[in-house]
């Protein structure tokens, strides 16, 4: 067992992602405002700052979920440029898709459910891919990086945001505390679902590291890969580019 939880095979993983995110759709922004203390909004900030976004981009955010990230991209990139926000799961993508709307921003985004592992788009077809707290989801990692990379135009960068390792043991143990008893009680006093935010905290655990991650993608090809941390190192914002 790991932390309490019972080692999961891929179909496992797969039917436990998906109930995880029908479970928390209709209250997933409060939890992420909640959980980190809206941090969040920091962090996605800081995605789109290093993203060299422009007027006129197609842009893929990928496990985009209720749209934060595509919401941003879509006011920038315009009427002549286009955002796809792809997820595997409806119900997020429902969630997203009317959030989007009454914020006004309509025409230029398109709603695809998909997997990252195999998307199903043509060779080099994107300036942006994005994956903000996916692709820590994904079953096959390896796979779903190379497929970003296919569908990457020449050019195009990824940017990869997700938890990672703190820099420093105190923070560490704070943290482990955090994630471990206290994110699972909100979840179960604002959800009823104390089972998926104890699945967040073992998902984290479960990820690749700063380097191992930048290592993952150089091995699929992308180059100029670096990462910067935020917030400690709680959380890391991979970028690597296509060429
Ligand atoms: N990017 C959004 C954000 O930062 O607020 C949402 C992140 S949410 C924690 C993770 C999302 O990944 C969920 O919407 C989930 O459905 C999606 N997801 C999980 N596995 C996926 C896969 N294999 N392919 C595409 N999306 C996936």
């Amino acid at each position: 067992t790991h932390f309490g939880y019972k080692t999961i095979n891929k179909q496992e993983k797969v039917g436990m992602v998906a109930e995880v995110f029908h479970s928390v759709a209709a209250k997933y922004d409060i939890m992420n405002d909640l959980m980190s203390m809206g941090i969040h909004r920091l962090w996605k900030r800081q995605t789109i700052a290093s993203s060299g976004v422009r007027k006129g981009h197609k842009i893929l955010d990928l496990a985009g979920g209720t749209g934060d990230l595509t919401s941003k991209f879509s006011q920038i990139t315009g009427e002549t440029g286009q955002v796809i926000l792809g997820d595997i799961n409806d119900s997020m993508l429902k969630v997203g898709r009317e959030k989007l709307r009454d914020q006004g921003r309509v025409g230029n985004i398109e709603y695809v459910q998909l997997n990252a592992e195999a998307l199903p788009f043509p060779d080099n077809s994107f300036d942006i891919i994005t994956i903000a707290f996916g692709l820590r989801n994904v079953t096959d990692k390896d796979k779903a990086l190379a497929s970003m990379f296919r569908v990457l135009k020449p050019g195009g960068r990824l940017l990869v945001l997700e938890f990672s390792k703190p820099d420093n043991e105190l923070l560490t143990k704070v943290y482990d505390f955090y994630s471990f008893n206290v994110l699972p009680k909100i979840g179960s006093v604002i959800t009823n679902d104390s089972e998926s935010y104890q699945y967040l905290a073992e998902s984290i655990r479960m990820h690749p590291d700063q380097e191992t991650l930048k290592g993952m993608m150089e091995e699929v090809g992308f180059e100029q890969t670096s990462y910067q941390n935020l917030t400690g190192g709680i959380v890391a914002l991979h970028r690597g580019f296509k060429y």
